[in-house]
Formats: C-alpha cells, sequence, structure tokens
C-alpha cells in the first residue's frame, strides 16, 4: 500500500454530465448520501460548452429496474423523454447476402424462451428447424413486435408488463430528467465548470481538479464520465486503452433524427438494425420522431460512400436530414479504478451499439461502485481491484456477444463480412464456444458468472435466428419429452393469440400513459 492518504471518503465528485455521468450521480447519491444526512457528498461538475455525445437511445430491460429503484416514476420517465417501448431488436439482412433486402429477419426479443418444462431449444433443433423460427417457436414476443403492439395495457402498473420490455428514448431529454432528480430528490450538487487542469498529489491520486468557475475542487473519490476523451483516468492518470478495433472493425457512425412520414405512423416497438454493405444502420422510433445512424468501419469504405449508403436508407424522409458523423473508440480502458478516480461511460470504453450495451454497462458499473465503495480510503485499492476485474469480465463478454452477430453470418458480399467471418478476428473463447455448440446447443453452465451481460437466452435467440446448425445427433437421446415438448410448442402459439387480442397498438397505449398515467407499483 503507497498511498498516503487515510481517512473516511466523505466526498465524490463526478466530472461529466451526459448519461453515463447522472445515472452515476443518481445511484451514488441514493445508495451513499439521500438517506443519510451525514453520509458521502456527491457534486457534479459539467462543463456548458463541450456538448454531451447526444446518441444513446436504445436500452434494455435491466434499465427498468434502475429507473424503479431510484425512484423515478415511469410515467413521467415516458412523458418527459419522448420515450417508446422496446421488445426486440429486429436484425434484417444478417443472415445471408440479401437479393431482396429487407426481406429477411430474426428478432432477439427481450422474453426469456419459455422453459417450464425445460429448454425446449433441442426440441425445436430436432423438430421444427428450418419451420417456425426460433423466436416465434419458444416465445410470444416476435409475434407481439410485429402486430404493432405494446408490451403492457394501461391497468398494468408502473414497470410491470405482460412481456419484458426496455424503452427507446431522447438521450438529451433523459440526462436532462436525470439531471433534475438527483439535483432535486437526491441532494447531488451541480456545478457548471470547465475542467482546465488536473492536479495530482505526491501519492499520484487525485488531490484536486482545477475548473475556470470555481478554481480547485477537491474530492475523496473522483469519476470520470467525461466522454471518449477521458480527462481523468486517461490523460491525468495514464491508463491506456485497449483497442478491440481488431475483433469488431466499426469505428464511425453517421447520426441522423429525422421526421415520419405521417403524424401518426406506426411506431415499431423494437430497434430495427439493418445489415449494410459495410455496417448496418440502427433504426428507432420514438412518438415524435425516428434516430437513425449507419455503423461502419472506415478501413472498408469511405465516408463518402458511407453517407451515400446511409441517404439512401432513410429515402425521402432523409432528403434534408442533418447527419453528424461521430468516430467511435472502440475498446476499453486497462483499468476502471485506478488509485482515487473511477471511470464511467465511454470514458471507461464502448463498442458499437449494437446490443444497446452502452447505457446497460454504465448503469450496471454505477450501481456496482455505489455497492462496493469503501468508507475508508485506505483499502480503496482493494475495492478498486475487485471492480476492475468484474467489469473487465463485462467487457471481454460483450465484445464476444456482439461480435457473434458477425462471425456466424454467411454474408460475403465484401471485404468487411468476409474479414469478420475470418478465424482470426474472433475471440478464443467464442471461437471454443462455437466450436461445442455445432455438436450440442448451449447451456447455462456456458455462463457461470453473474457478471455475464448477455446469458445463454441472449445466445440462443441469435444463434438460432441466424440458423447457426447444431447437429443433435446422439445427444438427441438427451431429450426424450418430445410430446410434452410438443404441448408446450402448442401452448405458446395459443398464448400468442389470446395476448395479441388483449395487447393495445404502440402507439395508443403511449398516448394513453401521458394522458392518464400509471398505477404506482
Ligand atoms: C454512435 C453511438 C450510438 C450509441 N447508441 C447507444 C444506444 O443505442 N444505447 C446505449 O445504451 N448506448 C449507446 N451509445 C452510448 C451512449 O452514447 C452513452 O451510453 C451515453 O451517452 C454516455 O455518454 P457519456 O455520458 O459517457 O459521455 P458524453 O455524453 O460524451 O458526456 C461527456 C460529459 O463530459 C463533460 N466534459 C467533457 N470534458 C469536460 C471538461 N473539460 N470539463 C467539464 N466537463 C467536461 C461534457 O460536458 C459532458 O457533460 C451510443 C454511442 C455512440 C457513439
Amino acid at each position: 500500500m503507497t498511498r498516503d492518504a487515510t481517512g473516511a471518503i466523505k466526498h465524490i465528485l463526478i466530472v461529466g454530465g451526459g448519461t453515463a455521468g447522472w445515472l452515476t450521480a443518481c445511484h451514488l447519491a441514493r445508495k451513499l448520501s439521500a438517506n443519510a444526512p451525514n453520509g458521502i457528498r456527491v457534486t457534479l461538475v459539467e462543463s456548458a460548452d463541450i456538448p454531451t455525445i447526444g446518441v444513446g437511445e436504445g436500452t434494455v430491460p435491466a434499465i427498468r429496474q434502475s429507473l424503479h429503484s431510484l425512484g423515478i416514476s415511469e410515467a413521467e420517465f415516458i412523458r418527459e423523454c419522448d420515450v417508446s417501448f422496446k421488445q426486440s431488436i429486429k436484425f434484417v439482412d444478417w443472415v445471408n447476402t440479401p437479393e431482396t433486402p429487407g426481406e429477411s429477419y430474426y428478432h432477439h426479443v427481450f422474453d426469456y424462451p419459455e422453459n417450464s418444462l425445460g429448454d425446449l431449444t433441442p426440441y425445436w433443433l430436432e423438430s421444427q428447424h428450418g419451420r417456425v423460427p426460433y423466436a416465434d417457436a419458444v416465445s410470444v414476443q416476435a409475434h407481439i413486435c410485429d402486430r404493432g403492439l405494446g408490451p403492457k395495457t394501461i391497468s398494468q402498473s408502473e414497470y410491470q408488463g405482460h412481456t419484458s420490455y426496455a424503452y427507446h428514448l431522447d438521450a438529451g431529454k433523459f440526462a436532462g430528467l436525470l439531471a433534475r432528480h438527483a439535483v432535486d430528490n437526491l441532494g447531488v450538487r451541480h456545478l457548471l465548470a470547465n475542467v482546465v487542469d488536473v492536479r495530482l498529489a505526491a501519492s499520484g491520486d487525485i488531490a484536486a481538479i482545477v475548473t475556470d468557475q470555481y478554481g480547485e475542487l477537491e474530492a475523496d473519490l473522483f469519476v470520470d464520465c467525461t466522454g471518449f476523451r477521458s480527462l481523468l483516468l486517461g490523460e491525468a492518470l495514464g491508463v491506456e486503452f485497449i483497442d478491440r478495433k481488431d475483433i469488431l472493425f466499426a469505428d464511425y457512425a453517421l447520426a441522423a433524427q429525422v421526421p415520419y412520414g405521417e403524424p401518426d405512423a406506426p411506431i415499431p416497438s423494437y430497434t430495427i438494425a439493418t445489415a449494410q454493405e459495410n455496417g448496418w444502420i440502427w433504426d428507432i422510433g420514438l412518438p415524435g420522431r425516428r434516430g437513425s445512424g449507419y455503423v461502419y468501419s472506415s478501413a472498408h469504405t469511405d465516408h463518402e460512400r458511407a453517407e451515400s449508403v446511409f441517404r439512401q436508407y432513410l429515402g425521402a424522409q432523409g432528403e434534408s436530414a442533418q447527419v453528424r458523423r461521430i468516430p467511435m473508440k472502440v475498446g476499453y480502458r486497462e483499468r476502471f479504478w485506478r488509485r482515487n478516480c473511477v471511470a464511467i461511460g465511454l470514458s471507461q470504453g464502448f463498442v458499437e451499439p449494437l446490443e444497446a450495451t452502452g447505457i446497460l454497462v454504465y448503469d450496471a458499473t454505477a450501481q456496482m461502485l455505489a455497492d462496493t465503495i469503501p468508507t475508508e480510503k485506505s483499502v480503496m485499492d482493494i475495492a478498486a481491484r475487485a471492480f476492475n476485474r468484474s467489469v473487465r469480465y463485462s467487457w471481454d463478454r460483450v465484445i464476444e456477444f456482439i461480435k457473434l452477430h458477425y462471425c456466424i453470418s454467411r454474408r460475403s458480399d465484401t471485404d468487411f463480412w468476409l474479414d469478420n467471418r475470418s478465424a482470426e478476428s474472433i475471440p478464443e473463447a467464442l471461437r471454443e464456444k462455437l466450436a461445442l455448440w455445432r455438436y450440442q446447443p448451449p447451456t447455462q453452465y456456458d455462463f457461470p458468472s453473474r457478471f455475464e451481460i448477455f446469458n445463454l437466452p441472449n445466445y440462443q435467440y441469435v444463434l438460432y435466428g441466424m440458423g447457426f446448425e447444431t447437429a443433435l445427433g446422439e445427444t438427441a437421446a438427451r431429450y426424450p419429452n418430445r410430446q410434452m415438448a410438443h404441448q408446450q410448442f402448442e401452448r405458446i402459439k395459443a398464448y400468442s393469440r389470446s395476448l395479441s387480442q388483449e395487447l393495445p397498438g404502440h402507439r395508443a397505449l403511449i398516448e394513453k400513459i401521458k394522458q392518464y398515467g400509471l398505477q404506482k407499483i
């Protein structure tokens, strides 16, 4: 232990007021200070001059639990952040090079496959393969999505649904809501200032940040939420960035906001991710507008061609759209917590937003920090080591899961797709799993840690949605309950029909919630 700093942790200073900064502020304040008058103080400093990244509109279901635990009303969130529901990611044209673009797709839905009688996957592989799409066979949610329905009824309480769901949201409005909640309800102090320097103590810890408005601001722990720049952890403490572009090639995004063709156009309750020649395009429907972006590899295409592909996708609605080009740093820091500084947000790590992992990982790591922060500075390094191990594990697994979408594709139209399938670009752990899963379906034992971000069902939806072939062979004998499985498939079909009668249209549901609100849990 070389740190000379000892004593209690009394003040945490967060730098950066994007989604990551305000989520972190909310989690820390709720856990450490909101109910403890003499607890830890939380301050957030953000620049009025440096804009937030302004993208990040797709989430995953974990956000529901998080917002609920922070004490945010779902109805208020829906009203204030231009929110729509998200039940799935619809992957279009990912499996084969399309002859007729836009026609082939699969859903990665949020409901876990029905498994009250055990995993139905082997039975689907044996009897249904090639006929009923996997997501349709094991869950009702793909049907619900394709019929344009919402995940809940107006009479269900906040955060409850018939199917699992997350949200699409306006990133700027979301940061605004979190900021108001943090300041008004959780006691976070908010300062507008530019950080112009960072002063280190003799121990190497951060002693203070130097601002243009308030001079030096000291704290016991600093949280770096300054975006890709990573002003504190990366620049001031010199923690190296580990680039993972060797695995995930996409390093730029073009982003635009476009109007609907008609004001009352249906809103998909899923993100549409359409594969393109050198990347893929996200398409997210909010009540007031669409948000779309082309994520592509600059090693495989040039920016002009990328913009032309993107504008062609947007069609008439995109003709006058302002298109913003965003460079993306793909990878993560060698450590996420060093000395008295923790990075959360783009400063920590980032991979392309194919499965909306940004907010998910930042939210999870902000909660982990709030749950594990020591009261005493002298043991900070021990907490840091455990945090670093878990967060590194999570990022490595996220990268493998995103790579899965590319490396089992059969697209061969460009070098981008061929390079993505080349063995040397696939992490060894993923290669090994894929080799195993050729002969037996994945099981829960392939996902042993509680820090898995993506689990067995996520893999099943993507593998079998993409037509991955598992030859059961002799192992078929391990699955003798064919009759029961058949009945279960039939029950899922029947439930899907009855639920379709009950659930409202997606846009109508949002309108009703805005008008009448939802019952609190
Ligand atoms: C193309 C793209 C698409 C994405 N899509 C998704 C998605 O669908 N789902 C998802 O979960 N995530 C997505 N993400 C990630 C998402 O953008 C982030 O999760 C989220 O916005 C968090 O950003 P941040 O708060 O870390 O950084 P930023 O939004 O960049 O905020 C940085 C903050 O630091 C402040 N700051 C910087 N320097 C200083 C300084 N010197 N002094 C004071 N303050 C300073 C700025 O003012 C700002 O407040 C996407 C990212 C990209 C690039």
